[in-house]
């Protein structure tokens, strides 16, 4: 296995998180399929309803336009504007009350709204649901608050899980460093015995697949699931509705209240903290995802994709970056052993996960994971 390391965490970013909702913005802007389709005729939205194959609306109302916006990845998309008319009118989807674990496993595939999530439960033999409820970024912590809003959902979830794939068993995956959650999850289990809660060093990347697997000697016939995959699934099997909102952290040393807020996909991020915080925060330094694989990018045309976990808000530090001093520091930290330098200084395009552990380390502050980007410019 990759040998992953700890991060410095700075102590003036607090992670004690309040919890906010936002789900009335003036507008949504949902970012168009890449491929052609047919988009429905109706001008009079529904919440829920699909507007392309695999996107659903996540407010009613009206088509207002199509406006190019950044997503979370720096990508600039045309996206389709739905203004809102609050009313919420819900286009007609039922709660089922069949116990999930009483469906049959056709009618349970059938009732997904994701594609992407349906698939992975396609597969021939599953033996091992391994649930990561480990946030990545040290600054982001949506999976865990997730968990401590749902733990008993997720529990449930997970059970009716393993009752479709008989002979199954799961694991959850926490940070050892957790403690309020480990208790929270302790204080169930009782009722869900082949749940299995498995604490792991708190190092950086240990909850993605490829590395957490790896630690759990789990190579096959296994379905991987971030937390707010599980509480995505519960949404779209028990409650019958596509996933219409999204967790965002927003954390930094430019934050005194930190919080994770519920809000709807296709909010603008600049709505979002005017109304959150009363500031778009616009003389500070904006991550988005996180200060390890985020970047800061145009806060007033950035829209809220399943993809965005968070801000990060720092007062804004001048580092100065040095030239490199040939230490090999960021080649001895790649986890999946790459050598950064050879994008850095030769241009030549490297196999990389950009989780920035090269930029972290390196003590020149030069920002390696940009070149690894194709960016070169500070
Ligand atoms: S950003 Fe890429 S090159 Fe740098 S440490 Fe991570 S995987 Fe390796
Ligand atoms: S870590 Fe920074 S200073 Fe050291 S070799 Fe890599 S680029 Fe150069």
């Amino acid at each position: 296995m990759a040998k992953l390391i700890p991060l410095d965490i700075d102590v003036s970013v607090s992670k004690e998180v309040e919890s906010k909702v936002f789900l009335d913005p003036d507008f949504v802007y949902l970012p168009l399929p890449k491929q052609k389709q047919e988009m429905k005729k109706e001008i009079h939205i529904k919440k829920g309803m699909e507007l392309f194959r695999g996107m659903y609306a996540p407010i009613s109302g009206k088509l207002a336009s199509v406006e190019k916006c950044i997503v979370p990845s720096g990508e600039e998309v045309p996206c389709l504007v739905v203004s809102n008319d609050f009313q919420e009118k819900n286009e007609k989807l039922a709660a089922t009350r069949k116990r999930i674990s009483h469906m049959t496993k056709e009618a349970f595939l059938d009732s997904f709204f994701d594609e992407v999530l349906r698939q992975k439960f396609l597969q021939e033999n599953i033996l091992t649901f391994v649930i990561s409820g480990i946030d990545e970024d040290p600054y982001c912590c949506n999976e865990v608050f997730i968990q401590k809003q749902y733990t008993k959902i997720l529990l449930e979830m997970l059970d009716a899980l393993l009752n479709l794939y008989p002979g199954s068993k799961a694991m959850i995956a926490l940070k050892n460093t957790d403690s309020a959650l480990i208790l929270q999850y302790n204080n169930f289990l009782g009722m869900f015995r082949n749940i299995e809660i498995k604490l792991m060093e708190d190092l950086y990347l240990i909850g993605r697949e490829e590395f957490l697997t790896s630690k759990l000697h789990i190579k096959e016939n296994y379905v991987y699931l971030r937390a707010h995959e599980l509480y995505a699934l519960y949404l779209q099997i028990k409650k019958r509705r596509p996933v219409l909102e999204t967790f965002v952290s927003i954390l930094g040393d430019a934050i005194e209240n930190p919080c994770v807020v519920e809000t709807k996909l296709g909010t603008k991020a600049k709505e979002l903290l005017q109304r959150v915080y009363g500031s778009d925060f616009s003389s500070y330094a904006i991550y988005t995802n996180g200060i390890m694989q985020g970047r800061v990018l145009d806060i007033e045309r950035l829209v809220i994709t399943p993809d965005c976990l968070g801000f990060v808000i720092m007062k804004k530090k001048n580092t100065r970056i040095k030239s490199c001093i040939k230490c090999g520091k960021c080649i001895t930290v790649c986890p999946i052993h790459s050598n950064p330098l050879l994008a850095y200084k030769r241009g030549k395009a490297v196999r990389c996960i950009h989780c920035g552990l090269c930029s972290y380390i390196c003590p020149s502050s030069i920002p390696l994971e940009k070149y690894l980007r194709g960016e070169k410019d500070e």
